[in-house]
């Protein structure tokens, strides 16, 4: 298994990079038996996250197509294609202060 070989992050098609920006996102909730997972931006996962309950994941957003036909998602998705792709949020906070 070679770590390198990432596909472009299902969510919003920017490249992958192997490390702290990758998250595993499982399409069907691991509470609901779902065993599959996949490479995907820690942004990306995170944003799922905080737009669907587990079981909205279930029963409606278990496709990437669902997801990415959410609207919340495709105005992420613009917003984020702007960015790094190992850009994340939490990153801001390392920035040092110019005095
Ligand atoms: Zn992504
Ligand atoms: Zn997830």
């Amino acid at each position: 298994m070679s770590d390198e070989a990432y596909d472009p992050c299902p969510l919003c098609g920017r490249p992958l990079v192997p490390g702290r920006s990758v998250n595993l996102h499982h399409l069907v909730p691991r509470t609901f038996g779902g065993k599959k997972s996949f490479p995907i931006h820690k942004i990306c996962h995170s944003k799922i996250h905080s737009l669907f309950s587990e079981r909205e994941l279930l029963k409606v957003y278990h496709t990437w197509e669902a997801l990415r036909g959410h609207p919340e998602i495709q105005k992420f998705i613009r917003w984020v294609a702007r960015k790094d792709p190992e850009y994340n949020s939490s990153n801001r906070r390392a920035h040092r202060r110019k005095r």
